[in-house]
């Protein structure tokens, strides 16, 4: 690999059309139809081959093309205008700016941090949903002006290009990028580059420079190790592919990641003048190492202590959390970690013992990224509802004793970034909804017919380079019908995701795709990580299936899953296929992008479709939930998945009214495009983020670092003060005034008052570091309790050991009570959030 020592476009445009250059470099070109268009009519079928990026078109295009376009006088208007576009959507405030008039408090800016973004298919920096969401992310801030700054890796070979050979096996490339002008270096006063160094083991340094990418008004820094300053092969490897490399080069770019990009933007924000950000968002923990270069900062430039430090990059920091599946969880060998983190290397005068105490777990020999990441965030959350309840069981470990409705993760559910993912045909000047059927339905015809022509095209190319001869693949021509119910399934090939579900009985598939009067017609893609040789082998068995002549011409697996080829499939399919192994599924987005296009969902109850499936925008596919034996559970749901196919998705699809629409499955895309449509739209996410948690973090923060971090160091005394008197604490007595006692048989009339009175030892803290509560709830088998409701209790007069509340037993049927202490400051998000709770 060589370093890239040059980003400059080797054609030099004509004075007309130097506002083509002006466009490029920002990327909003990847969501603006219009601008996208006009690049796409500078020569059509050059800029698909450069899967659409504008720079190598331009290097692409012919002279004489260039010299017809600078005469074309509609060109050159359809040119201005968008370059007029463009510059106004820069120059306007966008909603945040109304907000910030209208007088409410909101952070100057976010870092967000991410190992992936899918931006556009020319920048293939992601490997699934985790960095396409990251892309709608910044995307949607752009369009609210949300002042959030994006930080990544560059991978010089990005992700993989998948390839398949003659049997079906995924095949991997790794191509060279040179995205040149879509990415600029960051450059000091004196207009040298910036450089990041971080000190690995063995007296090594390592070099970054930072590239920045604009996605409309927001900007994102990638640091790059690809420099000559790294002398060293090695060193420069370090961010050549996403997810490759051992365990040395993952931990290595995840440290370049957290604590190369804080000392990135603090490079940036020193060049630009762009505001501190006040808001570090981890997205997953792959980036949670930031958290440290923090406390780093604050211990040796500004003199707190560890506590007091810790203290205040929690309170600035939110963690999301995207994986229920155990494996993939980030965790290192605690040996590793250690040897990277000590005293004198990525981060000097951060205690080695503090730190891999903040990623502890069970297993000691291992420090957890995840863990990590809630550690350093007082905020965190799921990406769904039912994940936000999934982590809250996973992660219960982190606040022992706590119900898990108390457990600190919250939700924000997934959205998806509508510019990005909504099809030419499902454009329409008010709300696609409001169309009548004839129109309705004639551009659902056209999504599905473009669709089949890019099938067509795709599955040719994919034959031709798995071998097979051009007089061999002569049906290809003829392969899916435009006016067959189109079925979708693409996405990432974790087992989990259940790639073959479908192919639990093959005839029953068979029979479905080749009905006579109503046949389906199913297109499926997904890369497996180049590790995972049982994905592999999914897809083989898939590739062989689509193989045979009998069914080729209904279904097909193709290659190189990318964000190109995903707006054909969310704009064409009639339904999208989801079957997850529930709850595994984070939230899962690709449905989403499918319902913004009409297409509806035909799904597992996981992630998203939990919480968003009303028995009219699509259909859930039952769960064997209790099933333990894993092919019988698949045998059950695969069962249900053909059984909604014949007898609910086919019948309505194919019922014509006299006009020849489908009038129930209009009613149905109707439903979905005007109710799923807003909730779904990743504005909406962004809002969600911005009030539940960035917001307040900005808030936590800025109380903490008032008069010189006092507040923080208060903080930080009360947190040691307690967790050092916490074992003495306890609950010595519990009794109800008046002559009831627990276990008593007679029943209690409803509507009646107790008095609970509770004798507390204090352990030596105050009255005021501690909440004393009542529990009232249905007492459970198990002897907890159920359905809680928790009553204050205070101190009774002259007697500072005894508590008092007053229950009001307003619930029919068995009550239990009992009494819990958990510590209480003004600073602290809840009850549960030191993990230390005495119960009586
Ligand atoms: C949306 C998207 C994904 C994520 O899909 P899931 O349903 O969340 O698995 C993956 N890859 C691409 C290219 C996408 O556009």
């Amino acid at each position: 690999m060589k370093a890239i020592a040059q980003f400059v476009v080797r054609v030099s445009l004509p004075p007309e059309l130097t506002d083509l250059q002006h466009l490029m470099r920002n990327l909003r070109w990847s969501w603006h139809r219009p601008t996208r268009d006009l690049f796409a009519a500078i020569d059509q079928q050059a800029w698909d081959r450069v899967r659409h990026n504008p720079v190598e078109l331009l290097a692409a295009v012919t002279a004489e093309r260039l010299e017809q376009l600078r005469r074309d006088d509609a060109f050159l208007q359809r040119l201005a205008d968008a370059r007029r576009d463009l510059d106004d959507y820069l120059a306007s405030g966008g909603w945040y700016a109304e907000q910030l008039a209208a007088g409410e408090q909101l952070p100057q800016a976010i870092a967000y941090f991410s190992p992936e973004f899918g931006i556009t298919e020319a920048l293939p920096q992601y490997s699934g949903g985790l960095g396409i969401l990251a892309g709608d992310h910044l995307k949607a801030a752009s369009d609210l002006g949300v002042p959030v700054l994006g930080v990544g890796l560059f991978y010089h070979s990005g992700y993989f290009s998948q390839g398949l050979a003659a049997d079906g096996w995924q095949l991997e490339s790794y191509p060279d990028l040179h995205p040149r002008l879509l990415l600029r270096r960051l450059r000091d006063a004196g207009g040298d580059p910036v450089l990041i160094s971080l000190d690995l083991p063995g007296g090594r340094t390592l070099w970054a420079q930072v590239l920045i990418v604009e996605v409309g008004r927001v900007s994102l820094l990638l640091l790059d190790t690809n420099v000559p300053a790294n002398t060293d092969e090695a060193l420069r490897r370090t961010t050549d592919r996403l997810y490759g490399g051992g365990p040395e080069q993952r931990i290595a770019q995840e440290l370049l990641l957290g604590v190369g990009g804080v000392r990135a933007i603090r490079a940036y924000c020193a060049v630009t003048g762009s505001p501190q950000p006040e808001v570090y968002h981890t997205n997953e923990g792959h980036a949670g190492f930031q958290g440290l270069e923090r406390i780093r900062e604050l211990t040796t430039g500004e003199g707190l202590d560890f506590d007091a430090a810790l203290q205040v990059v929690r309170a600035g920091t939110v963690f999301t959390t995207h994986t229920p599946v155990p494996a993939g969880i980030d965790r290192f060998e605690k040996s590793l970690a250690a040897r990277f983190l000590t005293e004198d290397r990525a981060l000097p005068g951060v205690p080695l013992d503090r730190i891999l105490e903040l990623g502890s777990e069970s297993d000691p020999a291992m420090f957890n990224m995840a863990h990590l990441g809630f550690r350093l965030g007082q905020r965190s959350n799921g990406v769904s509802r039912l994940h936000g309840q999934v982590s809250r069981e996973m992660f219960a470990s982190l606040w022992p004793g706590f119900p898990l409705d108390e457990v600190p993760i919250g939700s924000v559910t997934n959205g998806v970034h509508a510019p990005t993912w909504v099809g030419r045909h499902m454009l329409a000047d008010g709300l696609a909804s409001d169309l009548p059927d004839d129109e309705l339905w004639q551009r659902r015809n056209l999504s599905r017919a473009a669709l089949v022509e890019e099938i067509r095209r795709r599955t040719r190319e994919s034959l031709l380079a798995r071998g097979r001869s051009p007089a061999e693949i002569g049906w290809v021509d003829a392969m899916f019908d435009p006016d067959v119910l189109t079925v979708g399934f693409a996405r990432r090939v974790p087992s989990y995701k259940r790639l073959t579900l479908m192919l639990r009985d093959p005839e029953r598939l068979r029979a479905i795709l080749l009905h006579p009067t109503r046949p389906v017609q199913i297109v499926l893609a997904g890369k497996s990580h180049p590790a995972d040789d049982g994905g592999k082998e999914l897809i083989k068995a898939m590739v062989q299936f689509a193989d045979d002549p009998a069914v080729r011409h209904r279904i097909t697996f193709l290659p190189d899953y990318d964000m190109a080829m995903a707006r054909f499939l969310y704009a064409g399919c009639d339904v999208w296929l989801n079957n997850p192994l529930r709850p595994l599924e984070a939230c899962g987005t690709s449905g989403m992008k499918s319902a913004l296009n009409g297409g509806l969902n035909l799904s597992i109850r996981d992630g998203w479709w939990d919480e968003m499936y009303d028995g009219e925008n699509g259909w859930a596919i039952p769960t064997a939930d209790g099933v333990e034996d894993p092919a019988r559970r698949d045998e059950l749901e695969a069962a249900a998945l053909y059984q909604l196919l014949e007898s609910a998705v086919t019948p309505d699809f194919y019922e014509r009214d006299a006009a020849g629409n489908p009038p129930r499955w209009l009613r149905r895309v109707r439903h979905t495009l005007r109710d799923l449509g807003p909730k779904v739209d990743a504005t909406r996410m962004l809002r969600d983020y911005l009030r539940d948690l960035y917001a307040p973090a900005a808030r936590s923060g800025e109380v903490l670092r008032r008069d010189e971090y006092a507040a923080a160091t208060g903080l930080a005394d009360a947190i040691t003060r307690i967790r050092n008197a916490w074992p003495n604490v306890a609950v010595r007595s519990v009794e109800v005034a008046g002559d009831r006692q627990p276990g008593d048989e007679e029943p209690v009339a409803l509507g009646t008052a107790l008095t609970v009175r509770a004798v507390v030892d204090l352990g030596g803290l105050d009255a005021s570091d501690v909440r004393v509560e009542t529990a009232v709830g249905r007492p459970s088998a198990d002897g907890s309790l159920e359905d809680v409701d928790y009553v204050p209790m205070s101190v009774v007069p002259g007697d500072l050991a005894t508590y008092e509340a007053q229950i009001d037993l307003d619930r029919q049927g068995p009550m239990g009570y009992t009494v819990r202490v958990t510590p209480r400051h003004e600073a602290l998000t809840g009850p549960a959030e030191l993990g230390l709770l005495v119960t009586a």
